[in-house]
C-alpha cells in the first residue's frame, strides 16, 4: 500500500493537455524514479504468473508508445518476448491490422503476422486503460493470429470512462485507478 501511494505520487495530473478539458496523466515522473519504476514492473508483471508463482504467458505485447516502455522489462522479468503493437505503417513486414473508433475519426493497430504463434499465451500492457478501445483492438490483433490473451495490465484505469465494458472477459488489472 505504501509502495502503490509513492507510485501515486508520482504520476502528475496534466490539466487541459492535449486539448482543453482533458486530464492528461503524466507517468513519466515514475518512469525517471529508480524506485518506483521497479515496482511498478514488477506488479504489473503479477499478471503473467498464476497463484503459485508460474509464468503463464509466451508473450508480452506493448502498445505504442507508453505501453513499449512498460512491457519490455515486463517481457525480461516474465522470461517472454515482446512484441510491439504500432500504429499504422511503422512496422516494416507484413501485418495484422485492427482499427478502432476515436471521439473523432478511427485509429489503426498493427502487428507483425508471426509476432504471435497460434496458442501463444498473451499479457497485454499499456500505461492508461482509458476508453478501452485500444485493448479491444489489440485482443482482435492476438486472436487473428490465433493466440490467447491471458491478460492486461496497466499503470493506471480512467474508471469514469468506463473502458472495462469494451474488454469483454480480458481480466484487466489496474495498479492504480481514478
Ligand atoms: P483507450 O484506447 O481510450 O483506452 O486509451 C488508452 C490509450 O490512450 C493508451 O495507449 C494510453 O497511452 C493513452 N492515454 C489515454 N489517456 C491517457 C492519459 O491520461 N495519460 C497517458 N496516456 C493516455
Amino acid at each position: 500500500a505504501a509502495a502503490l501511494e509513492a507510485m501515486s505520487r508520482l504520476v502528475v495530473d496534466v490539466p487541459d493537455y492535449p486539448q482543453p478539458g482533458v486530464v492528461f496523466k503524466d507517468i513519466t515522473p515514475l518512469l525517471a524514479d529508480h524506485d518506483g519504476f521497479h515496482a511498478a514492473i514488477l506488479a504489473l508483471a503479477e499478471s503473467g504468473r498464476d497463484e503459485s508463482g508460474t509464468v503463464v504467458v509466451d508473450k508480452v505485447l506493448g502498445m505504442e508508445a507508453r505501453g513499449f516502455i512498460l512491457a519490455a522489462p515486463v517481457a525480461l522479468d516474465l522470461e517472454a518476448g515482446f512484441v510491439p503493437v504500432r500504429k499504422a505503417g511503422k512496422l516494416p513486414r507484413a501485418c495484422l491490422s485492427e482499427s478502432y473508433a476515436l471521439e473523432y475519426g478511427t485509429a489503426t493497430l498493427e502487428m507483425h503476422v508471426d509476432a504471435v504463434q497460434p496458442g501463444d499465451r498473451v499479457l497485454l500492457v499499456d500505461d492508461v486503460l482509458a476508453t478501452g478501445g485500444t485493448i479491444a483492438a489489440t485482443r482482435r490483433l492476438v486472436a487473428d493470429a490465433g493466440g490467447v490473451v491471458v491478460g492486461a495490465a496497466v499503470l493506471m484505469e480512467l474508471g469514469f470512462l468506463q473502458g472495462r465494458r469494451v474488454l469483454d472477459d480480458v481480466p484487466c488489472t489496474a495498479l492504480m485507478e481514478i
